[in-house]
């Protein structure tokens, strides 16, 4: 035997910590990791088969589960792909690979608590390192298929591992050896074990055996894959622990999608919408996590085209028998069958995302919550749905401070009115007090406030709901005078507008803005800017400039309240403190749009002499 001894990659320790103490109740699912682990490796074995006969297992494929009451070792032995040293090193060696750091960050945000363990643990799918939650050494033995070599792995699951070849002889498959803590030794009960098959991994399509010490050997789960059973056969239940176990999951789905399809394209779909989004939702190197089974072939859990991006939190499984198996995977992603099954999966799942909509606002609003910010990626990336997602979309509406449907906005605008009005701001609260508002508020016409950055792209995108333009009030181009109840007094405030003030603003503020215009939008508020004649929503050019340092954004327009006090103190003062008044104007339209003052310092100065005037 030649073994070497590795210590864990750094920060490796820290969450085996973590898992290990935060999910001490929840250790039940080890069994659950293993065997899905074991399940995963027969199917690849199956897989790389079709195209390498000599890989193939000529024997049934089956895991067993040999236990030791006594010795109180549990092996869970599977004849499926095997690893090699290097694969030993590589797979279980790292754990988290690409999350660690972000596994961590978060777990401190949580303060440690068991839920938010238990949720990123799934996430992250440190899946076979939950075996040290029962265990306080745990020895490897794998034979690759193809190979006669049996390598071994061990460790304590604290400093390290060791590695290396082994004498033993073994069948190719891979046999986990765990020694069972003293304080878990209800796991070395083959009726504990058989609870927990029943439990989690009824479903595993292989036999699972429990062979006993009496050598006595039974097989456990039912072995039929729960997608292939009619939907009136199963429980809302099952569906459940399916979710959870396959998926290492905790929560309970939002939605479940099971269907079969029969004609030109046969597949089954058994898609879940989840509760909860995964913390990488937004990571770019993420893959979707549908698992695409050719006729009960297991081939890929990372498949791009399985599912638009724009869906990429949902999880499930698709089985179909339209695909050929004796081909790559590059070629099953760009395979035309696999695009129409994938529409129609966007069609199902679009089409129950509706129904939630209409059936329970509250649960629905919840769901939009956690993913509404990637379903909206759909409105500019998927031209063919594009419609159908704007009906399931959720904005909040300034009228009735709640989100709303495009829809209901459209149902509930005033006379006269054939746009949307809409304001991106950074947060609501930002919103909700800005001074593009008022004119609206005072004629009671609503307007959608979002806060997400790609607001201001899907809007300028899609440029209509139902043929009515998205109009971004933090521009010029709209007049809401003559729109709702029109009253004398408003025909009247908007024509009697004063204009002796602008030339004095202009005057002061000079090359600052690009004209100065009495506005008649304004009611409690002196001032506002708003983009010029071709000018961008103001958040747009936010992202814009926050994306390149050298983009300078257009010049705005100061539109100014005539009735406003402040404005109509203007002509009586030196030309100085008209300056500084005019500026201090200037600066604080900007910032109530989220912005930094344009020069600080001269803001401090002209807020000093005002002030010191008024003493
Ligand atoms: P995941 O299953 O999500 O990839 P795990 O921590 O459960 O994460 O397993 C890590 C990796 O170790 C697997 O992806 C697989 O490559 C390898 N592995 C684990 N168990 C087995 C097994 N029984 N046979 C072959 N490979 C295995
Ligand atoms: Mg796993």
């Amino acid at each position: 035997m030649n073994t070497y001894t590795q210590t864990f990659e750094a920060d490796t320790g820290k969450i085996l910590n973590i898992v290990i103490n935060s999910l001490y109740s929840d250790r039940d699912i080890f069994l659950r990791e293993l065997l899905s682990n074991a399940s995963d490796a027969i199917q690849k074995r199956k897989f790389l088969g079709q195209t390498n006969q000599s890989l193939l297992n000529n024997d049934a494929d089956s895991i067993e589960i040999i236990i030791n009451t006594k010795k109180k070792i549990v092996e869970i032995v599977d004849t499926g792909i095997g690893l090699t040293e290097n694969e030993l090193a590589e797979t279980l060696g790292t754990i988290a690979k690409s999350g660690t750091s972000a596994f961590l960050q978060e777990m401190e945000g949580e303060e440690n608590s068991k839920d938010a363990a238990k949720t990123l643990i799934g996430q992250f799918g440190v899946g076979f390192y939950s075996a040290f939650m029962v265990a306080d050494k745990v020895k490897v033995l794998s034979r690759k298929a193809g190979t006669k070599q049996v390598n071994s792995w061990e460790s304590d699951g604290q400093s390290g591992f060791s590695i290396g070849k082994s004498d033993e002889k073994q069948a190719v498959g891979t046999k986990i050896k765990l020694f069972l803590k003293k304080d878990a030794k209800e796991f070395a009960a083959p009726d504990k074990i058989k609870a927990l098959i029943k439990k989690y991994s009824d479903h595993i399509s292989f036999p699972i055996n429990i062979k006993e010490a009496d050598g006595e050997i039974e097989q456990v789960n039912s072995a039929t894959a729960i997608w292939t059973k009619s939907a009136s056969q199963i429980s809302k239940e099952e569906y459940k622990d399916f979710y959870n176990s396959t998926f290492g999951t905790f929560d309970e789905p939002f939605a479940t999608l099971h269907n079969k399809s029969e004609g030109t394209l046969e597949f089954t779909n058994l898609l879940y919408i989840p509760k909860t989004a995964p913390f990488d939702l937004f990571d770019p190197e993420r893959k979707t996590k549908i698992n695409l089974y050719i006729n009960r072939v297991f081939i890929s859990n990372d498949l791009d085209g399985v599912i638009p991006t724009w869906l990429r939190f949902i999880k499930g499984i698709l089985d179909t028998t339209s695909l050929d198996l004796n081909v790559s995977r590059e070629m099953v992603q760009n395979n035309p069958v696999l695009k129409k099954i994938s529409k129609s999966l966007t069609k199902r799942v679009l089409s129950e995302l509706k129904k939630r909509l209409k059936k329970d606002d509250e649960a629905y609003d919840a769901f939009w919550g956690q993913f509404g910010k990637v379903l909206k990626e759909g409105l500019y990336e998927d031209i063919e749905n594009k419609d159908k997602i704007a009906e399931i979309i959720k904005v909040h509406s300034f009228k009735e401070d709640k989100l709303i449907t495009l829809q209901s906005y459209v149902e509930s605008m005033v006379d006269g009115q054939d746009k949307i009005f809409i304001l991106t701001a950074d947060t609501l609260a930002q919103a909700k007090s800005s001074p593009h508002l008022e004119g609206f508020k005072a004629k009671g016409i609503d307007v959608l406030l979002m806060t997400d950055p790609i607001d201001a792209f899907w809007t300028s995108q899609m440029k209509t709901f139902q043929e009515k333009d998205f109009v971004s009030i933090s521009r010029e181009k709209y007049d809401i005078a003559k729109l709702g109840d029109v009253k004398d007094e408003d025909v009247e405030a908007a024509q009697s507008n004063d204009e002796t003030y602008t030339p004095i603003i202009k005057e002061s503020l000079g090359d600052l803005v690009e004209d100065v215009k009495t506005s008649k939008n304004l009611v409690d508020s002196p001032v506002r800017l708003v983009a010029g004649e071709g000018g961008l929503d103001f958040n747009l050019e936010r992202i814009l400039k926050a994306q390149n340092p050298d983009f300078e954004g257009s010049k705005k327009i100061l539109e100014i309240n005539s009735n406003h006090e402040l404005i109509k103190k203007l002509p009586a003062l030196t030309s100085e403190l008209q300056k500084s008044l005019c500026r201090v104007l200037f600066e604080q339209a900007r910032i109530l749009d989220g912005e930094m003052p344009s020069d600080s310092q001269q803001f401090s100065k002209d807020l000093i002499a005002i002030g010191l005037k008024l003493g």
